[in-house]
């Protein structure tokens, strides 16, 4: 348990002695942080005692929102029966063991192996390694090049940020060699007048031609967030990811699909690829498949990878102390069987996510709003100076961030990405809780406004 002290006495210590994540620390430490204190269903508390909705389940992870008692049961026994061992030079344990067999039976058929990590991040590093490994052993060593898209996120080590094509990141950072990015099919951005069908075409066959380009038997892989989540909930044209299918089919090369945050139903179904219909040869997860209990992550493998793994034999070179840690497979155990005793996916596919986009679209209305898009529980909405020619408020997203503030100031917590507003509810939001969030988001537009 945590001290007693105030929300000012919280604030100094913050700022005195805390490097927070993707934060301005000079911004932080004028301004003080928000200290969240608890959390209960759908909801988080602050040290002052005000109720917000959370339109963003933590950080997209908490699908099964804050109550879950089984999940912090099976923690807690397993704690008490085995707190660590690892699963290095030959060692296993029931948890990890019992959670691979639990997590190839809800993927895709053809993926029947998982390797674990402690985060997403890790995960991507994971991909990066174990494609190189794959083409060295099938004897294409020269297949080095991993095709990855603008504006995606995959993390942020020095290897996952270097797949990632965010430029603010870009900038601080030396990324790898070896990476080639091409555009995000970022319709409402990018499309111009464009129909989204032929948009979605147009963009994947980027890919086409960036293979082309290079040689395609010097290309690994292509990488991609089935919907791209940070990057501002791009929903691609439904034409897109069956051509992007295609072109990695005929030229041969490897498609990972990052579920970090479409995994464990943000979309209705289990993956967000298998909402698409992709079917991809590595599919990095993290964040829900604890329900953002305990930190865990890792790659579920295709067949077509794994059996070439396992039957060429020589040591894979790769992984963490806690790969695979008991506690954190416990939590992913827990929250799997309740994802699916709970039947929240078919929810979300069936009642709650075409309510949920019912209500969203009607946002569009706003006079600040030039679009919204979303699928199952996941939404963005476009801040614009002027709908009829989607013309932007100035470069420095300076609407995002009002808006944002006044959400905050309504009870929402709905998250700003540059000028584009997005949420990604916990799955078990109620239909009342989908209109509270509706209206607090609407209270906020106004206020921008
Ligand atoms: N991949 C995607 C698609 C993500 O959205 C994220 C985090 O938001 C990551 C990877 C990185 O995950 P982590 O923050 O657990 O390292």
């Amino acid at each position: 348990m945590s001290e007693v002290r105030s929300t000012a006495q919280w604030q100094e210590l913050d700022a005195k002695h805390h490097l927070h994540p993707f934060t301005d620390f000079k911004d932080l430490a004028e301004k003080g942080s928000r200290i969240i204190v608890k959390a209960e269903g759908v909801y988080i508390y602050d040290s002052e005692g005000n109720q917000i909705l959370d339109g963003m389940a933590g950080l997209w992870c908490c699908n099964l929102g804050y109550d879950r008692k089984e999940i912090v049961d099976a923690v807690q026994q397993q704690l008490t029966e085995l707190p660590f061992y690892n699963n290095f030079f030959q060692c296993s344990h029931p948890p990890s063991i019992e959670l691979s067999r639990l997590i190839t039976e809800i993927a895709p058929e053809h993926m029947n192996n998982v390797f674990y990590t402690n985060s997403g991040s890790e995960a991507n590093d994971t991909v990066i390694r174990m494609i190189h490994r794959f083409w060295d052993l099938q004897e294409q060593p020269q297949r080095k090049t991993i095709i990855a898209r603008k504006n995606g996120y995959h993390g942020s080590t020095i290897a996952a940020g270097s797949l990632g094509g965010m430029n603010g990141m870009h900038k601080q950072y030396a990324t790898l060699p070896g990476i080639e990015h091409i555009d995000q099919p970022y319709w409402f951005g990018e499309g111009g007048d464009m129909d989204p069908a032929e948009f979605g075409v147009q963009v994947a066959r980027q890919l086409e031609a960036k293979i082309d380009e290079l040689g395609a038997d010097k290309v690994a892989a292509f990488i991609a967030e089935p919907i791209q989540g940070a990057g501002g909930v791009i929903v691609p044209p439904e034409t897109y990811w069956p051509e992007i299918s295609r072109i990695c089919k005929e030229k041969g090369i490897l498609l990972v699909c990052d579920e970090v945050i479409c995994g464990f139903g943000r979309t209705g179904e289990w993956f967000g690829s298998s909402y698409y219909g992709a079917e991809p040869d590595l599919m990095p997860f993290a964040k829900g498949v604890t329900n953002g209990y305990q930190p865990l992550g890792g790659v579920l493998v295709s067949d077509r990878v794994a059996d070439v793994l396992k039957s060429k034999g020589g040591e894979f070179t790769h992984g963490f102390t806690y790969s695979g840690h008991p506690a954190a497979c416990a939590a992913a155990i827990a929250t799997i069987k309740s994802l699916r005793e709970g039947k929240h996916i078919e929810r979300v596919r069936e009642e709650t996510g075409p309510y949920l986009q019912k209500r969203w679209a009607e946002l569009a209305e706003h006079p600040l709003v030039g679009e919204t898009r979303g699928v199952g529980f996941l939404a963005a909405l476009e801040l614009v100076k002027n709908k009829e020619t989607r013309e932007r408020f100035d470069d420095d997203c300076t609407a995002g961030a009002i808006c944002r503030d006044a959400c905050t100031e309504s009870g929402l917590v709905m998250r700003a990405v540059g000028d584009m507003m997005v949420v990604a509810p916990p799955l078990t939001m109620t239909k009342e809780q989908i209109d509270e969030l509706v209206e607090k988001a609407k209270k906020a537009l106004d206020i921008t406004l």
